[in-house]
């Protein structure tokens, strides 16, 4: 099969929700509806994490939240989709970004009882920035909830992204009877607690079917063509073109838990969503398409089996095809390597491929050469761009409390900071180590990994800091200033930037008022460094 087949035949997505509106459960269901597991509530909501299929980590058993981002690959109506998980709890949000440098669109799951939330929010904006494809699914029709043009509004509103729906329920809660498909003239009916993967489906002529009022009760029948036509004038009709603009969301209502409105949201999903797209890299776009292969580590994860310390990259194809045990050239170190053994995701277990397409997420044994943001190509020197790095917020010295164990508190630290888990920063003279995070927990979990994985014990001090703010400068007169009065919270990040952490917002204006020829950068790209010896 030529390239371009296989290009269409594949979804790469992501699910993004705030925690507990049922991202889980609707991963649970699609899988169930794919046919990659047998029997709904085999994987129980929020339990799908803690089998093997995108269990990784021990901590993450212990503390019952979902600490990482894995990928599920299944087959439906002869596509094959690829399911980027995210990890749901804040502190882990910086992970979800970088997965989603690695989609082509995604589905925003809804609570309908609590509307748009903060996490909905955060995650909303990285899409926009992207422009990517948006369907929402609101969720939890069988509860009380908002009524649906309320939601509708606030999503207008709050995600700055115009919606359009595709279903609209008939009652929610107790009285909530299912959804009418405005588009087909179906309707859904909604039964509780369904084990089974069918839906009931019936379709009409049009809304002005008599056997709508007969099929779910006049006074229903009367609303739901009131509110339809509402919509109609509300809101513009559906557009394949500006849904894949990012410009124009369709909205379906459903409830996971009960696999209802799955199918119809799943239906839809294969026929609208984009295939894998071009993406930018230091050379411009690069097709999928292009005979040459490339792509690029969003990634990196530490041991699946705790008895092995070897790491996964996860890495996206982005063009050409991947094929097992060729050299391909890793641009940053200017090496060319081969991998014997790289693993896809298909349903719940791991296994190694002969090849895989763009759109594809392979899992590439990691002893130790990759970074976030690390392309391999077929000779070509270009890196991908666009996978960002996050400004920490939260910040520890590190003390070794084990002198005999400073080599391996060493490597364990460039190891997990390798893995995006946290940032380094060195001070020089003084040979301070910060270790800066986004979510405080990541603090938890990097002591735990150290002792666990790399036998080092340490104690890290809070310290006082804002955010880390990289400095770029031209001349060394530029941040005179900086280095007389404000020495002390200078650093270098592993790559050798300059990185300013102010003790408040107020100093860090300061800085930028008596270094007026400095620049102050909140946010990195992975590959920045890297972009900049190419220019120079
Ligand atoms: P996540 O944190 O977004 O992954 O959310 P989960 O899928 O774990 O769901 C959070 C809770 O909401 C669980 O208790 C689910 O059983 C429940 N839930 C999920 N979907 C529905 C639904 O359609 N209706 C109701 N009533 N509860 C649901």
């Amino acid at each position: 099969m030529g390239i371009k087949k296989e290009i269409e035949k594949r979804k790469t997505f992501a699910i993004i929700s705030h925690p507990d509106a049922g991202k889980t459960t609707l991963t649970e269901k699609l899988l169930l509806y794919s046919g990659a597991i047998q029997i709904a509530g085999a994987v129980k909501s929020n339990k799908i994490k803690k089998t093997a299929t995108s269990d990784f980590m021990e901590i993450e058993r212990q503390r019952g939240i979902s600490v990482s981002t894995s990928v599920l690959s299944f087959n439906y109506k002869g596509y094959i989709i690829n399911l980027l998980d995210t990890p749901g709890h804040k502190d882990f949000a910086e992970d979800t970004y970088r997965t989603l440098t690695a989609v082509d669109s995604v589905i925003l799951v809804i609570d309908s009882v609590k509307g748009v939330e903060e996490q909905t929010r955060k995650l909303m904006e990285v899409c926009r920035m992207r422009n990517y494809p948006v369907i929402v699914f609101i969720n939890k029709l069988d509860r009380e909830g908002k009524e649906p043009i309320e939601l509708l509004d606030e999503i207008e509103k709050e995600l700055n992204i115009k919606v359009r729906p595709l279903t609209w329920p008939v009652g929610m809660g107790s009285r909530f009877k299912g959804v009418y498909n405005i588009y087909k003239s179906t309707f859904n009916f909604f039964k509780s607690g369904k084990t089974v993967v069918e839906e009931e489906v019936t379709t009409f002529k049009d809304l002005s079917d008599p056997d709508i009022d007969k099929a779910i009760g006049h006074n229903e029948a009367v609303a739901l063509r009131d509110d339809i036509e509402l919509i109609d004038t509300i809101y513009e009709n559906f557009k394949l073109e500006s849904y894949l603009n990012g410009d124009i969301a369709p909205v379906f209502f459903g409830s996971a838990v009960n696999n209802f409105g799955v199918k119809e949201l799943l239906d839809t999903f294969v026929e609208i969503a984009p295939c894998p797209g071009p993406r930018e890299a230091t050379c411009g776009l690069v097709e999928p398409s292009t005979e040459k292969f490339s792509g690029f580590v969003f990634k990196i994860h530490a041991n699946i089996d705790p008895r092995h310390r070897d790491r996964i990259a996860f890495f996206r194809v982005c063009s050409g095809k991947f094929e097992r045990n060729k050299f391909y050239h890793h641009v940053r170190l200017g090496r060319d390597i081969k991998f014997p053994n790289p693993a896809n995701f298909m349903a719940q277990d791991k296994s190694i491929i002969e090849e895989a397409f763009p759109g594809d997420v392979i899992g590439l044994y990691d002893s130790g050469i990759f970074k976030i943001g690390d392309t391999l190509t077929e000779g070509e020197a270009f890196m991908y761009k666009g996978v960002p790095r996050f400004s920490p917020e939260h910040f520890c010295e590190v003390q070794n409390t084990d002198p005999f164990k400073s080599k391996q508190l060493e490597k364990g630290l460039m190891q997990l900071t390798d893995e995006g888990l946290a940032q380094l920063f060195l001070q020089n003279p003084g040979n301070r180590r910060i270790l800066g995070v986004v979510g405080t927990l990541q603090f938890d979990v990097i002591k735990y990994r150290l002792l666990h994985e790399f036998g080092a014990n340490c104690k890290f001090s809070p310290i006082n800091g804002y955010k880390a703010v990289w400095v770029k400068f031209k001349n060394p007169k530029d941040i005179e200033d900086l280095t007389t009065y404000r020495y002390h919270s200078l650093f270098y990040d592993k790559n050798n930037n300059l990185v300013f952490i102010p003790e408040s917002k107020f100093i860090l204006q300061l800085a930028k008022e008596k270094n007026p020829q400095a620049e102050f950068l909140e946010n990195m790209e992975h590959n920045d460094e890297t972009l900049e010896l190419e220019a120079s």
